[in-house]
C-alpha cells in the first residue's frame, strides 16, 4: 500500500534579518492511509512550520521550502501553483488549529462559513449546502443544528466552536486531516470529547490524521505512530506502544516525565529545564538538545547524531546509540 503522504528531507527556512535559518531541518516521514501519525515536541520545535509547509501556507516572503519534497498520493505537491494548491486544500488535505475563534470569521454565521467549505469544491445549490451543513453539524455531535447554523461564532462555547471547525475541515471528506494542537485551548473534559470525535470520524471516513501536539497523553489516546521533534529535527520515531514502553531519546524520556497523572492533583506540569534554542542560536554542529540533556557527553556538541533504526521499527538520533554515530571516514 503506497503511503498517502510522503515528506522527504524537508527543509523549511525562515528569513531573520536577511539570513535564512532552517526551522525544519531535513525531516522525512510517511503517513499511511487510515493512519494517525503524531508529531510531538514542545513549542518551537518546528511542528507547526512543518504542517504549514505541507499546506503551502508559509508566510510569504518570510518562510520558504528550501529543500526536499512533499508527495501526496504519488504526486509532488510542494512546487504547485497557488491555484493548484487551492484544489487540494480542504478537499484532499485539510487542517484544524488550536484556537477556533481565530479561524472562524466573527461576522458570518456558522452556516455561511460551512457552506463556503462546500462551494469551494462542489457545485451545489444554496439550499443543498444548507441541508448538508445541518447534517454535518449533527455528525460532529452538535445538538439543535438547525438553530446553530444561523448563529455566530461568539454565541458558541469553545468546545462547540472546535466541533464546527472539525465539521468544516471534513465537509469535503479529505483523505488527510492535519490537526495542530486541536484540543490545547479546551478544558480536560471537552478535550476528551473532541479527541473521541476525531477518532470516530477518522475511522468512519477512513481518513489519515497528522496530529500535532506537545501532549504525550493525547498521543497515547490517538496515535498509531509517533515522531518526536526537537529544534526542527526528528529525534525519535516508532509506533506508539514502543515509544511509551521503551523511549530511547533523552528528550522523549523527559517529555514522558512531563505527563500529568490522571489521579494526581498537578498544580504545575513538571517541565523540562531550559528552552528550545531559537533559530538564530541553533548550534551549527552537534546535538541540538545538548545544552538541556541530562545525559550529554563531551562529543555531543561536536558530532551531529544521525537518525537511524536502532531496533526493528524504532529510530533514534542520539549518540548514546551506536547506530547514530557517523560512519567511519565520514565527515560530520
Ligand atoms: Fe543527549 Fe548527547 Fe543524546 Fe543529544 S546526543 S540527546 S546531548 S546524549
Ligand atoms: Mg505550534
Amino acid at each position: 500500500d503506497a503511503p498517502l503522504l510522503e515528506v522527504n528531507n524537508l527543509e523549511t527556512a525562515f528569513d531573520i534579518d536577511g539570513k535564512y535559518y532552517n526551522a525544519v531541518d531535513n525531516v522525512s516521514f510517511k503517513v499511511k492511509r487510515r493512519q494517525v501519525l503524531g508529531i510531538v515536541g514542545e513549542s518551537g520545535c518546528g511542528k507547526s512550520v512543518m504542517s504549514l509547509s505541507i499546506m503551502k501556507l508559509l508566510p510569504k516572503g518570510i518562510g520558504k521550502i528550501a529543500g526536499g519534497e512533499v508527495v501526496f498520493e504519488g504526486r509532488k505537491i510542494d512546487g504547485l501553483s497557488e491555484r493548484e494548491m487551492n484544489k487540494i486544500r480542504g478537499k484532499d488535505i485539510s487542517m484544524i488549529f488550536q484556537e477556533p475563534m481565530t479561524s472562524l470569521n466573527p461576522v458570518f454565521t456558522i452556516g455561511f462559513q460551512l457552506q463556503e467549505a462546500f462551494f469551494n469544491h462542489m457545485k451545489i445549490s444554496k439550499k443543498e449546502a444548507r441541508m448538508k451543513s445541518i447534517a454535518l453539524l449533527k455528525s460532529v455531535g452538535i445538538s439543535r443544528p438547525e438553530k446553530i447554523v444561523d448563529e455566530y461564532p461568539h454565541q458558541l462555547s469553545g468546545g462547540m466552536r472546535q466541533r464546527v471547525m472539525i465539521a468544516m475541515s471534513i465537509a469535503c471528506q479529505p483523505k488527510l486531516l492535519i490537526a495542530d494542537e486541536p484540543t490545547t485551548a479546551l478544558d480536560v473534559t471537552v478535550q476528551a470529547q473532541i479527541l473521541e470525535l476525531l477518532k470516530e470520524i477518522q475511522e468512519a471516513n477512513e481518513m489519515s490524521i497528522i496530529l500535532i501536539t506537545h501532549d504525550l497523553g493525547v498521543v497515547a489516546e490517538m496515535c498509531d505512530e509517533v515522531i518526536v521533534m526537537y529544534a526542527g529535527r526528528v529525534v525519535e520515531r516508532t509506533d506508539v506502544e514502543t515509544l511509551f514502553h521503551e523511549p530511547k531519546h533523552p528528550y522523549t524520556e523527559l517529555l514522558m516525565g512531563a505527563i500529568p497523572k490522571m489521579d494526581e492533583e498537578v498544580e504545575e506540569l513538571s517541565s523540562i529545564e531550559g528552552i528550545v534554542p531559537s533559530l538564530k542560536n541553533m548550534p551549527a554542529v552537534g546535538c541540538r538538545f545538548a545544552n538541556r540533556c541530562p545525559k550529554a557527553m563531551p562529543e555531543c556538541s561536536q558530532i551531529t547524531p544521525k537518525l537511524a533504526e536502532n531496533t526493528a521499527g524504532h529510530e533514534v538520533a542520539c549518540l548514546l546509540y551506536e547506530t547514530s554515530q557517523p560512519r567511519e571516514g565520514m565527515n560530520v
